[in-house]
């Protein structure tokens, strides 16, 4: 790997992620390495020929010093500021940069840096960064999405390692993860929050099942997953045992973080305000004064968005991004809805029915179907809106009657699974 001096300026910085991307990747329009996602097959030659794509590119870009900007240097990062960030992120902003392991880089590693040890975070974070090690996200089961806390699946010790049984779902990108992430029960004598730990497990072992879930679009990007008797060592538990809702609670933040800032998936698929400009042309739409008025508005929140997000990392300078981080994802999945609603608008009749061959009314469509979704992902706008108002607006909570009774105790806790 490249390592670039610890004193460049962020102009030295940006003209070498310039020179760099010029040579070595393509820009938009001229390359068909978008974001993955236009009807594959799980599973598929396509799938695989993407992810193995994005593998070799992520290491070369690794190798050039643009991989892990901000992240220490012990751990395979440059150790540089968020402007050198900033910049890079400019100059990539044109090209078509195959995307993949953003659940790795914006969720995996800054838990692994608040949680970690140092052996966990020289051990996993330079395999993130390379691609080496795509992560998927374990949380969600068939009974705790919004109730997180209330997940059955569990993790008994047994001679050093843990034995995982139980169900997740709904688990993004566990098709091609090599890891996955999440909180497990292991004491069911303690209440919800208490009695969970959390795991990296090795998504590869015969124990770990992955089985797609089809959705509106017709695609099938996220899975149910079903551990028999897998295993993973102790030195895989990230935190303390009974401390895994404060690794997840962390995070869930980071993932909060990630959605509201544009890394999101309603964000990528509507593509941004170029998107919607490139379209109202196409469309001889763009002199139009109601559409310059809808396209102008969706600009607007975006750039608001945008200011919003740079402000909250500035107050934040690098801590843990706490509770308000959730205005940014509640924002951030309504703007980004924004341009999917008004893009069949634009396109008229032909937005709602389209020919086979009409690839305009079939894409925009998919985009509008899918970019629901960043509604529920992450956390659902009520459970943001709930979080706002009790721990950024300090109003009163909701009851939680359950919040101290014995795991086992509760109705859930005595289903067996
Ligand atoms: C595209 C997509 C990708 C996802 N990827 C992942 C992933 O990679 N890994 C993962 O673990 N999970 C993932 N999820 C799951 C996601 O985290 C959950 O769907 C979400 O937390 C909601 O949980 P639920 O689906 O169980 O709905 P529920 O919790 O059952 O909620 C149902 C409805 O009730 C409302 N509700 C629930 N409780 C309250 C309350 N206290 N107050 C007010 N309203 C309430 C909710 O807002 C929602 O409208 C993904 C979801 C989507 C849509």
């Amino acid at each position: 790997m490249t390592t670039i001096e610890a004193e460049i300026s962020v102009d030295e910085f940006r003209a070498k992620a310039r020179d760099w991307l010029a040579a070595n990747a393509r820009k938009r329009g001229e390359a068909d390495v978008g974001p993955m996602g236009e009807s594959h097959e799980m599973g598929s030659p396509e799938e695989r020929d993407y992810v193995a794509r994005a593998r070799d590119f992520q290491a070369k870009l690794h190798d050039a010093g643009f991989a892990g900007i901000t992240i220490p240097r012990g751990y395979g990062g440059q150790g540089l500021t968020r402007a050198h960030q900033a910049a890079y992120s400019q100059e990539a902003g044109p090209y078509a940069l195959p995307a993949l392991n953003g659940l790795g880089f914006g969720l995996f590693i800054p838990t692994l840096l608040a949680h970690g040890t140092e052996e966990q975070k020289t051990y996993w974070i330079p395999k993130v960064l390379r691609n080496e090690k795509i992560f998927c996200q374990l949380f969600s089961e068939p009974g705790a999405g919004s109730d997180l806390a209330g997940l059955q699946s569990k993790a008994e010790r047994v001679d050093g390692e843990w034995i995982i049984n139980g169900q997740k779902v709904w688990t993004s990108g566990a098709q091609i993860a090599d890891i996955g992430g999440g909180p497990f029960r292991t004491d069911a004598e303690l209440p919800k929050h208490q009695g969970l730990s959390f795991f990296i497990v090795d998504m590869h072992q015969p124990g770990v099942e992955v089985r797609p879930i089809v959705q509106i679009t017709g695609e099938s990007h996220f899975n149910e997953v079903f551990f028999t008797d897998a295993r993973t060592p102790d030195t895989s538990r990230v935190g303390g045992v009974g401390e895994g809702w404060r690794v997840a609670l962390t995070m869930l933040m980071n993932e909060r973080m990630s959605l509201g800032g544009g890394g999101g998936q309603t964000t990528r698929r509507g593509g941004g305000e170029g998107a919607i400009v490139r379209l109202a042309r196409e469309l001889e739409l763009f002199d139009d004064a109601e559409t310059r008025d809808k396209v102008i508005d969706f600009f607007i929140q975006q750039r608001v968005l945008a200011l919003l997000g740079q402000r909250m990392g500035e107050q934040n300078k690098g801590r843990q991004p706490g509770p308000e981080f959730s205005i940014m994802k509640l924002m951030g999945t309504r703007v980004g809805a924004l341009i999917t609603e008004l893009a069949p608008n634009l396109i008229g009749p032909g937005g709602q029915a389209w020919e086979s061959t009409d690839e305009l009314g079939s894409k925009w469509t998919q985009n509008l179907l899918a970019s629901r979704s960043g509604k529920i992902a992450g956390g659902s706008d009520e459970i943001l809106l709930n979080i706002i108002g009790e721990r950024v607006l300090g109003l009163p909570q909701d009851p939680r009657v359950d919040k101290d009774i014995p795991f086992k105790e509760m109705k859930v806790g005595r289903v067996s699974i």
